[in-house]
């Protein structure tokens, strides 16, 4: 695209007045110059979605703005930390002003509802895709890493699980009679919610935390290997939505297992603490209306089990998705 189209796309598309007083500079020049907060440390994270990889071509650009903030406010909620500025890398195949309409305007209301602005980016043209990274805040005592869990705390989960690749599969791979399981199940798929608000409360108890983007096994996976510890989940505590519940009379067993344990982009968050912080914890999803689900233990095994209400293992070859599986 010429230098004249991408200016003009910048200024038309990309051009957001100031919501935050620690922008000095923000989309316009070389750099943008921020004010990070005294005594604050600050969390960066940075997520790309590709057209065909991590949306189906058809997504609505409205959907595929909303998505790409989503994924990256999930990390930092993962973390604890408050969302403050965000850059935004976009490759589109063609300057289309339809798309980019939608696509920022659904950007820019998401960035407001998070109190995020966009300080600068990237145009190009290419394949579409979008990187956004965002950066926010975290008091350096408070914040959720992946290497502090400790045998015998608990683990829980936020939402419910499997939703987003109950969704993916309805829309790519077989179909269901139930029309109200494909809405509830797409909409998952398409507009995650971050649990930013929660997430920065819940850092008073909880050290430890991931979201849960490939999937509980995996993802879980993630905080037992930086932790050196092991885990147990109990397969029928872990939380399904009226819509998974209903898939269930359709699918095999093994499909079902797979969605609810490995299927990938729920952006829930996995919060593991310690026993004695748990009433605290559920207090406060409940104040703010947050579903939290206890569904196991971190134990010195050294390996993840999945066990039955008889406390019997059971077996599954699961593993998140992986980008080049296929290559
Ligand atoms: P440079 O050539 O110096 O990298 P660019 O022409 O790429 O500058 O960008 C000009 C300004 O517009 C910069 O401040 C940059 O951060 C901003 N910008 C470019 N693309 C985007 C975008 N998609 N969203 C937000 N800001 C953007
Ligand atoms: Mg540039």
């Amino acid at each position: 695209m010429t230098a004249a189209t991408e200016f003009n796309l910048i200024n038309k598309y990309f051009s957001y007045s100031t919501n935050r007083n620690d922008v000095v500079l923000g989309v316009g020049d070389d750099c943008a110059l921020l004010n990070p907060p005294a005594g604050k440390q600050l969390a960066v994270t940075v997520d790309t979605l590709v057209c065909g990889v991590h949306f189906p071509e058809n997504t609505s650009p409205e959907d595929v703005a909303y998505k790409s903030l989503a994924v990256s406010l999930s990390d930092l909620a993962a973390m604890g930390a408050e969302p403050a500025w965000a850059t935004l890398a976009l490759t589109l195949p063609n300057s289309s002003e339809a798309w980019l309409e939608e696509f920022s305007m659904s950007f820019k209301k998401t960035l407001h509802d998070y109190g995020v602005q966009l300080v600068g980016g990237d145009t190009t043209q290419g394949p579409l895709s979008i990187t956004v990274q965002l950066t926010g805040f975290v008091d350096a005592k408070k914040t959720m890493r992946r290497d502090a869990a400790k045998v015998g705390d608990k683990i829980y989960v936020t939402g419910y699980l499997g939703d987003a690749a109950l969704g993916l599969n309805l829309l790519n791979v077989f179909e269901l009679p139930d029309p109200t399981i494909r809405y509830a199940s797409v909409k998952k798929l398409n507009r995650p919610l971050a649990h930013v608000g929660f997430a920065q409360k819940a850092v008073e108890y909880c050290a430890c935390a991931i979201d849960i983007s490939d999937g509980l096994i995996a993802d879980l996976g993630h905080i037992l290997k930086a932790s050196a510890c092991g885990a147990k989940i109990y397969f029928d505590q872990l939380p399904r939505s009226k819509a998974f519940h209903k898939c269930a009379v359709y699918l095999n067993d093994l499909d079902y297992k797979k969605m609810l344990l490995a299927g990938g982009d729920d952006y829930e968050l996995c919060l593991v603490i310690p026993a004695d912080n748990e009433e605290a914890l559920l207090l406060l999803a409940e104040s703010m209306d947050v579903l939290l689900t206890h569904i196991g233990v971190i134990d010195n095994s050294g390996e993840l089990s999945v066990i039955n209400t008889s406390g019997e293992s059971i077996e599954l070859n699961l593993s998140g998705y992986e980008h080049f599986a296929h290559e």
